[in-house]
């Protein structure tokens, strides 16, 4: 952030990343105006003593960029009123990753993105080069907002995470290793169509040359199609990786067989099947991208194969909580919709599930071929009766609860009652957490000190 030191920048959103922003900024000598809508995170701003200036009015003259959050809509479905504001007055819409990049052009970048599992991929490589004694720094769109990382030093690697509302808004982005996942129809409001959120994808790839390196899923016609075209166009190091099939001078975790070709030798590294903290063949893929990575940046396999025993997992993210009473306890908060939560009961038989929230677009029909998995649903939220209707007409018994707190202690009482060896209450709900929490990491810590009280009032009974 030294290339802004006496210049005026203006920061719009005052959330985590916003924040981490206007300090690293306002360290470094910027001429700070700091802006959000909601007067809640303007008074934190100003009690930091940042300077808050109403970006709807200001004269923005002379701003050299606007340091966007990348939550608020500055195109499509209709940009806010200070993005046109700021262009008018030509100043650049960046985010905090293009300052960051900007301070640091040396650094060595690893940057990660993709429709689904760009938090487990990117923590995992972290992970690992850490494991392999290498320095790095993790954040990005997840954790650590960029501008708060520390410097990584010269031989460090920062490791990104990065969305597709940050990729548009980094235009200087160049990352030494890409990984781009998967790609399927999300966000579609803010990038004006399915076009447009490819685009905004595809960006992960810009400015990439030998020998830098891109690590492409297989998994999914749009990223296929991607590879087949980098493939027939330039000559650059690519790294393609599958969770579904062999893949030639590539990565591959089909069958969780974790097999290294990409010098062509066909090396099976690793078996995935029995890793707790990535469970499901979804984390296959997850893990055939960061090998993949760790590889480019010069892991020798054994060290990857070691280090994903030892990786702990992410919190909300079929997070094991705890074994109570032979009663597992699984914290899926994360999985706000349908297709997420088909992810966490693939991992599971013998389901006690709470679920419900506010409900997203298309319910849970999409769970249907797995309902067999379910003993019994403990329902909350607004979704309660719309989720009834479908396991009514799938005959699965549930209950009402209303509550997550409620719905917790009858999973438990039923739970228990199991003859079966591995029940599991999994709090994987399918819906958004905002009618009862803040927040979809609130609901899942509500849910870890639910079980808490459960383990601490078993242990007073024994
Ligand atoms: P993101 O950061 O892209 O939202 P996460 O790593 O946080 O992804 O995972 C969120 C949820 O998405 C997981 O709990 C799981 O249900 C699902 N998921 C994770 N990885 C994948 C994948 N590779 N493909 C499809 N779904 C996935």
């Amino acid at each position: 952030v030294y290339a802004y030191a006496l210049e005026p920048v203006a920061v719009m959103g005052l959330g985590r990343s916003g924040l981490a922003a206007a300090r690293a900024l306002l360290a470094a000598g910027a001429r700070v105006m700091a802006w959000d809508d909601d007067p809640a995170r303007r008074a934190a701003a100003a009690a930091e003593d940042m300077p808050v200036v109403d970006l709807t009015t200001a004269d923005l003259t002379g701003v050299r960029a606007v340091v966007w959050s990348p939550g608020i809509a500055h195109t499509h479905p209709a940009p806010h009123p200070v993005a046109e504001r700021a262009r008018a007055a030509g100043a650049a819409l960046v985010s905090d990753v293009e300052l960051l990049l900007g301070a640091q052009p040396a650094a060595f970048v690893v940057g990660v993105t993709g429709t689904n599992g760009k938090s487990t991929t990117t923590s995992l490589i972290g992970h690992i080069l850490h494991h392999a004694g290498q320095a790095a720094q993790v954040g990005g769109n997840l954790g650590t907002p960029a501008l708060a990382l520390d410097p990584v030093g010269p031989f460090g690697t920062y490791v990104l995470e990065l969305s597709s509302y940050q990729l548009d808004l980094t235009p200087s982005l160049v990352c030494d290793v890409a990984v781009l996942l998967n790609v399927s129809p999300d966000h579609l409001e803010r990038h004006g169509g399915m076009e447009g959120y490819i685009a905004a994808k595809r960006r992960i790839l810009q400015g990439v040359l030998p020998p830098r390196k891109v690590c492409i899923g297989l998994d999914d016609t749009i990223c296929r199609n991607i590879h087949a075209e980098l493939t027939r166009t330039d000559s650059r190091d690519l790294i393609p990786f599958s969770a579904a099939r062999a893949v030639p001078r590539g990565v591959s975790t089909k069958d969780g067989v974790l097999v290294d070709d990409i010098d062509g030798k066909g090396a099976r590294v690793a078996d995935l099947t029995g890793l707790r903290a990535l469970p499901g063949e979804h984390n296959w893929q997850n893990i055939a991208a960061a090998y993949a990575a760790c590889r480019a940046r010069g892991v020798p396999p054994a060290t990857i194969a070691a280090a994903l025993k030892t990786f702990p997992g992410l919190p909300h993210r079929h997070e094991i909580v705890a074994t109570v009473d032979g009663v597992l306890f699984v914290n899926d908060s994360k999985a706000t919709n349908a297709e997420a939560a088909e992810k966490a009961i693939l991992c599971h038989d013998d389901i006690y599930w709470i679920a419900g929230g506010q409900a997203k677009e298309g319910g849970i029909d999409a769970l249907e071929p797995h309902l067999d998995r379910i003993v019994h649903a403990y329902l909350i939220g607004a979704a309660a009766e719309a989720f009834a209707a479908v396991l009514d007409r799938n005959e699965v018994p549930y209950s009402l609860c209303g509550t997550l707190e409620a719905a917790v202690d009858l999973a438990f009482q039923h739970a228990c009652e199991d003859d079966e060896e591995n029940p599991v209450v999994l709090l994987s709900p399918a819906c958004a957490s905002f009618d009862q929490f803040a927040n979809f990491e609130a609901r899942g810590d509500a849910f870890k000190a639910l079980v808490a009280d459960l383990a601490a009032e078993i242990e007073d009974t024994v």
